[in-house]
């Protein structure tokens, strides 16, 4: 099953704006990035779909962890991503990205 990435994530009372973005991990060294002033989600657009994937699972949970302030460290942000990964494969979820190219 196909679930379409929306260009807006709301989470608790803020939209974050999803991107690709050419260059991220080449100039700012990561491969996604939340941004909490800017409300946004940065993904550079080289990843495979799978690493998409995680890495929108990954931000995903950063702004999670932010807005309801639940003090997830880094790793525990990884581990929970990876958790939730492996939930999406098993149910057959794959994302359409088309909205946010
Ligand atoms: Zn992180």
């Amino acid at each position: 099953m196909k679930i379409k990435i929306p260009k807006k994530l709301k989470i608790g009372a803020i939209e974050y704006e999803v991107n690709m973005v050419a260059g991220l991990k080449l100039y700012r060294g990561n491969w996604g990035e939340a941004g909490y002033i800017s409300h946004t989600i940065d993904i550079d657009n080289l990843l495979p779909d799978i690493d998409r994937m995680a890495t929108y699972i990954h931000e995903a949970l950063h702004v999670i962890d932010s807005e309801y302030v639940c003090g997830i460290d880094e790793d525990n942000i990884e581990r929970l991503g990876n958790g939730v990964l492996k939930i999406f494969q098993q149910l057959g979820i794959e994302f359409d990205w088309s909205e946010v190219e």
